[in-house]
């Protein structure tokens, strides 16, 4: 058996240092790239979700270089998502392909049923390694998004343009060469040494914009044209509740052992969407708040053409923009986005957050929050 997962940001390096804990055989797809996109964009229905063609043009690049179980987690609520695993089994079927397609359900509760899954994958692994890979994996996607969140707090007061951006992506490329959770952390604390020893700007004080959004679009780069990572470069501190991390710890662990929740984005959104509709809609308008007072200059969504819930999202923001009194730029991603196209809007928006601190700063209302 040759496992494979799909590609969500940074999201592969914590599957990987879980699969080799396990010693489970897999391969790694190739990363995200123009002929992925041309894979799944000719293979899955036109008005599908864009991460539902990306990550299977994934699978099928795994194919071709030999893996024949697809390991996917399930998902319920009113959205699509739960629907991938169905999708990518029907698909693949279509293809020919003959992968088998696993999927690890949320367990709500049954923790026994999803251990078991887990111990049927790894040729009857004893029960504390199975729970010790799992919780340095959790580590391992905690630290990754500590190391992303240290990069965009570097990157707009860098003394040397693209510091942060050599070591960071050298951290991402060499990192799939090591093997197990151990030499992974080892690896992300020399980087953030690495990072924290950069030599930066502190007198500078940055626009600051939250990225609100769905979750695949947000976090992961190729399918953002690097948009964090552009905007670092652009003088821009940018910030994202929504991470691979925060989702495993609050959507998978404290569900599960029914552990409290960090729900202060629900507390916010309670007055103009009260109810989970799926995605992560209630966390874009409930953050937007956040960012709001928290004296962010601005706020980014970014979601995928025909995204249910960020649509109803998208349709609540004016409400909240004007309520909050805070700019929000909204950008929506399918395959047919052009770059250039995409950055002269995000240009345009930065120019205009610019001139508003500037007209603050005169009318003597601005105050540097947290910077
Ligand atoms: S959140 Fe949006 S993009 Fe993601 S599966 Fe649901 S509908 Fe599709």
């Amino acid at each position: 058996m040759k496992v494979t997962f799909p590609h969500m940001g940074n999201m592969y390096i914590c599957v990987k240092a879980l699969l080799d804990d396990l010693d489970i055989d897999y391969i790694l797809p190739p990363f995200t790239s123009k002929k992925t996109l041309e894979i799944g964009t000719k293979h899955v229905p036109e008005c599908a979700c864009l991460p539902l063609k990306i990550t299977l043009g994934n699978l099928m690049e795994a194919y071709e270089l030999g893996a024949d179980t697809v390991l996917m987690v399930g998902g319920c609520g009113p959205c699509r998502f739960g629907y991938y695993c169905e999708m990518h089994r029907e698909i693949l079927h279509d293809l020919g392909t003959n992968m088998k397609v696993i999927t690890l359900e949320p367990p709500h509760g049954d923790v026994k049923e999803f251990l078991r899954r887990i111990k049927n994958l790894t040729n009857n692994a004893g029960i504390f390694k199975i729970l010790h890979a799992i919780k340095n994996a959790t580590k391992i996607a905690i630290a990754v998004d500590d190391l992303e969140r240290l990069t965009f707090k570097i990157r707009p007061r860098e003394v040397e343009k693209g510091a942060v951006n050599e070591i960071y992506n050298q951290f991402k490329r060499d990192v799939i060469n090591l093997k197990g959770s151990k030499e992974i952390i080892k690896f992300i604390e020399e980087t953030e040494k690495k990072l924290l020893q950069i030599k930066t700007d502190e007198s500078f004080k940055p626009l600051k914009i939250g990225i609100v959004g769905e979750i695949y679009t947000t976090i992961d780069d190729y399918t953002s044209f690097s948009i964090q990572q552009r905007l670092g470069g652009m003088g821009v501190e940018v910030h994202r509740y929504v991470t691979v991390s925060n989702w495993i710890t609050e959507h998978i662990i404290k569900q599960t052992l029914k552990l409290p929740r960090d729900l202060r984005f629900a507390k916010a959104a309670r007055p103009y969407l009260g109810t989970m509709i799926g995605g992560h809609a209630q966390e874009t308008v409930g953050n937007t708040i956040l960012y709001a007072q928290d004296g962010y200059d601005g706020v980014i969504q970014i979601y995928p053409l025909t995204c249910m819930p960020e649509i109803v999202a998208e349709s609540i923001l004016p409400a909240v923009e004007r309520d909050y009194d805070i700019p929000v730029l909204t950008l929506i991603i399918d395959e047919m986005t052009g770059e250039a196209g995409y950055f002269t809007r995000v240009e345009a928006f930065i120019d205009l957050l610019h001139r508003r601190r500037e007209k603050k700063q005169v009318e003597g209302k601005y105050i540097l929050s947290g910077n």
